[in-house]
């Protein structure tokens, strides 16, 4: 089976540029995620594949020598997208040496298609192996959640890699049987049809990578405290709906403490606001220390938090609290030279693990802890209470 070359260059063009033209629109100017040279490398492919087009119509300097530094090109910013979306500098100076080192190779293999073909199909495959590498590093080095996006990204560049390396050993080991660019084979067929599909799938992958990560910038506002990075009030209420609900299936306990710092009024107007804000992010670090993975702590209101310990009954969570009180009094807060010693009040309660027991609702819980929390309050302050 073959088609048509001019056609397969003419679809890979027009897919190129309006691809560019719609990711140039949709991201303005405003983010930080390589979309830009996404959209410049689709954009320097589309022109790479038009001059390969005009191959014959115009001078060879245009059509192959600018072409093929055009097409690496292409692939060098598909690389800098990669590299910039993952926040790694950017290496121009590389980047036109290659650039260079392609036109001169071509201006020089002028009367030798074959080799033109092997060097180009070598070269172009080894880039796209590169974009994939610096992907791979990245999804080595940081424990992330798998990413559709990033998926779909190593197919499109694998794609591209295969088809090179087929490329170049067909025209190294067997003969292309073609004399120009623009000829019709199988491998010609195959090399084109799977650059058109590369170029869908990379970019959809790719624009899915800077969405996927959009929308985890957005949850993570929605659902956390931008002053002390705890939980948010929102997130605390949707967690605690989630582990009453598994507490009850699983038939286990679940403790809930309600952390409050005494006489905080007292520490903002004595050292200042500022002060008190580092208070804040102070004890959700004290307390983050001693938690375990599966404990949710988060900032009810003002200088109130609040902890969910899965799996935790009443003695459990009141030893906790006990230690977590003597943590936060054994390390006062150090701002600006100053220390700022301050204590803390806890009140405790539980859910008992029988799934008849009334206080297995969010309100009961929050409402038992709040009133543990007043009494520990009007006992002196600086201790826990149990509901
Ligand atoms: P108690 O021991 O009874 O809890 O006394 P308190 O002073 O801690 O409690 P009160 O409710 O009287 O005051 C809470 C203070 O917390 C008042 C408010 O200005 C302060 N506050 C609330 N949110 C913030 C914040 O984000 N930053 C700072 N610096 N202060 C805050
Ligand atoms: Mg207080
Ligand atoms: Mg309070």
């Amino acid at each position: 089976m073959t088609a048509d070359v001019p056609t397969l260059l003419l679809m890979i063009i027009v897919t190129s540029l309006v691809t560019s033209g719609a990711l140039l629109v949709l991201n303005g100017n405003q983010r930080n995620d390589g979309l830009q040279y996404w959209a410049g490398g689709l954009l320097l492919s589309a022109l790479a594949h038009a001059l390969l087009l005009l191959y014959g119509r115009i001078p060879y300097l245009l059509a192959i020598v600018l072409g093929n530094a055009l097409l690496s090109s292409a692939l060098a910013s598909f690389w800098l997208a990669v590299r910039r979306f993952h926040g790694l500098a950017l290496h121009w100076a590389r980047t036109l040496a290659l650039l260079a080192a392609i036109a001169l190779l071509m201006w020089l293999l002028q009367h030798q298609f074959a080799s033109r073909v092997v060097i180009m199909g070598l070269i172009l495959g080894l880039q796209a192996a590169l974009v994939l590498w610096v992907l791979r590093q990245r999804a080595l080095g940081a424990e992330q959640q798998r990413s559709r996006g990033a998926l779909l990204l190593v197919c499109g560049l694998g794609l591209i890699v295969l088809t090179m390396l087929l490329r170049a050993g067909a025209a190294l080991f067997f003969s292309l049987n073609i004399a120009s660019i623009l000829q019709s084979n199988l491998v010609q067929t195959l090399t084109f049809m799977v650059s058109f599909l590369a170029t869908l799938v990379s970019s959809f992958g790719f624009v899915f990578m800077a969405k996927e990560r959009a929308d985890q910038a957005n949850l993570r506002l929605a659902s956390q405290d931008p002053l002390t990075g705890a939980a948010n009030r929102r997130a605390l209420m949707q967690a605690l709906e989630t582990e009453l609900a598994r507490a009850s299936r699983q038939h286990t306990p679940l403790a809930l403490l309600m952390v409050d710092i005494d006489h905080f009024k007292r520490v903002n107007d004595h050292y200042g606001h500022l002060a008190g804000d580092h208070v804040l992010r102070h004890i959700v670090g004290v307390l983050r220390q001693r938690l375990r993975a599966s404990d949710v702590l988060g900032r009810y209101g003002g200088e109130e938090f609040m902890l969910l310990l899965p799996d935790t009954d009443l003695h459990g969570a009141a030893q906790l609290a006990e230690q977590l009180r003597q943590a936060v009094q054994a390390a006062p807060c150090e701002w600006q030279g100053q220390r700022i010693p301050f204590t803390v009040s806890i009140g405790v309660a539980a859910s008992a693990d029988t799934p008849a027991d009334p206080s297995r609702t969010s309100e009961a819980l929050l409402q038992a802890a709040d009133q543990a929390l007043y009494r520990a309050k009007d006992d002196g302050r600086n201790r826990v209470a149990l509901a």
